[in-house]
């Protein structure tokens, strides 16, 4: 804490994964000790910090502050999305960073964990404000990334035209063709289902959870946080598997839809239109809108978190409960607060960290990336059945490491467990050099 003032999400999510790991790391102290293990594992390689001047449609010139941190290479090459909301700042990219690490090694893919973005905030830019600010940023991120070095993504903020304006850039910049960034168009190396990976791979998870312990999604209500990337296909996939979802929200508000949300509509308004969701509201008879936040006050059986971190309060854990949830799982990244993390366990809802549960959009960004390197693109279901069986490995994997090294169905100390070994012994192979 000394050593990074003023980074609580960092204290937070380096917190939780030190806690978790005491299994491990008590029985051989000594050794992590003399290794300086976590030492080495909660620092950053590399921390990048830039200015990013634009010039907006009235011909003022704007600053914003531009980050890549590059955390861990030990398995593969750093990756990770770039966040643009106005909230960003270097803590929040330092948790985001380490939990991209453990994130990435669950995939069972050759990637290492980086994070980045600015504080520049996309909502309500003209299209060529938005390629200005994304034309600056790359002029400097350029420089520290590459196919086999850092290979950045979309995050909040940063979806397939913000991609497209830096990928340009940087072909620009450098006059080659490269997979340099995932989440690119179909027509110039993107992969078939990556749009859809997240929220998929989170019901897929969710789905096989369920199994395991003799339950199903079919018949099942759902709440959903969120209306964007990862929620709307969240909310598509949950449907196609049989559960009826009754709520979506953004920053200002949220719906409930008691006849289940319409996914067509949703994508319109979203997707299209980039309008609010106040916009859903008024062309679907069935849903209500209110303002602000409140989407875990419906009873559902599986609530999943989609929007951003913290979103999910201990009063909600404890409203969750009362309501007879019997799972949840993060589609965002760490949406809840580690009070409600643990009211949630004690209480016996299976809990699935996003670490995992998200797991699924790097998972098939690293598949675009393969894709790339052989120069072919695979078919939807070619992707989409390798999303799958990746989900129910990571399920799979998480599941025995909480039984080994924790307890049964600990599913947060199994992701931490199961990610720190794989990245820790390879760190010891490798020297001390990283
Ligand atoms: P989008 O930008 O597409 O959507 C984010 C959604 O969350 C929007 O509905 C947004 O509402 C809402 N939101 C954002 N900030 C806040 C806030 N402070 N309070 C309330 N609502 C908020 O992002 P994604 O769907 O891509 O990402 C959502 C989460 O999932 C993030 O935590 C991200 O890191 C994580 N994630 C995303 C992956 C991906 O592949 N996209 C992969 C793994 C994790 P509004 O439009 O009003 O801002």
């Amino acid at each position: 804490v000394a050593q990074n003032p003023a980074q609580p999400e960092f204290h937070q999510a380096a917190k939780e994964v030190l806690d978790s790991l005491r299994p491990v790391i008590e029985p051989n102290e000594e050794h992590y000790r003399k290794e300086a293990l976590l030492e080495r594992l909660t620092t950053p390689d590399r921390q990048i910090l830039f200015k990013v001047p634009w010039v907006d449609d009235n011909g003022q010139v704007q600053v914003n502050n531009g980050f890549r941190i590059q955390f861990n290479n030990a398995i593969g090459p750093y990756k990770g999305g770039l966040r643009l909301h106005p909230t960003v700042n270097l803590g929040i990219l330092k948790f985001l960073g380490f939990e991209q690490i453990f994130k990435n090694a669950l995939t069972t893919l050759p990637i290492g964990g980086g994070k980045g973005g600015s504080d520049f905030d996309p909502k309500g830019k003209s299209d060529r404000e938005v390629m200005a600010f994304c034309q600056s940023f790359m002029t400097e991120l350029y420089k520290h990334i590459g196919p086999d070095v850092d290979v950045p993504a979309g995050d909040i903020g940063t979806g397939g035209r913000e991609i497209g304006y830096l990928y340009g850039q940087y072909k620009r910049l450098t006059t080659s063709y490269q997979g340099v960034l995932t989440g690119k168009g179909l027509n110039w190396g993107g992969s078939l289902a990556r749009t859809e990976a997240t929220g998929y791979g989170l019901l897929y998870i969710v789905d096989e959870l369920l199994k395991d312990h003799g339950q199903s999604l079919e018949g099942k209500t759902v709440t959903v946080s969120g209306a964007g990337n990862v929620a709307i296909y969240a909310i598509e996939k949950a449907q196609q598997l049989g559960a009826k979802v009754v709520t979506a929200s953004d920053s200002t508000g949220w719906v409930y839809d008691p006849e289940g949300i319409d996914v067509a509509l949703l994508k319109d308004v979203k997707e299209n239109r980039r309008a609010r969701l106040t916009a859903y509201a008024e062309e679907r008879p069935s849903a209500e809108y209110h303002e602000g936040r409140g989407v875990w006050v419906v009873k559902a059986d599986v609530a999943l978190p989609c929007a951003t971190q913290n979103e999910l309060t201990l009063d909600d854990a404890k409203t969750l409960v009362e309501n007879g949830t019997v799972a949840v799982a993060e589609g965002a990244n760490m949406p809840t607060t580690p009070e409600a993390t643990e009211y949630l366990q004690e209480k016996g809802v299976f809990f699935v960290p996003g670490k995992a549960a998200n797991a699924g959009g790097v998972a098939v960004s690293a598949l675009e990336m393969s894709q790339n390197s052989e120069r072919l693109s695979w078919t939807f279901e070619e992707v989409d059945n390798k999303l799958h069986d990746i989900m129910k490995d990571i399920y799979q994997n998480i599941s025995s490491a909480a039984e080994k090294y924790a307890k049964k169905d600990d599913f947060v100390s199994g992701a931490n467990i199961a990610g720190f070994l794989k990245v820790a012994d390879t760190m010891e192979a490798q020297g001390t050099a990283i």
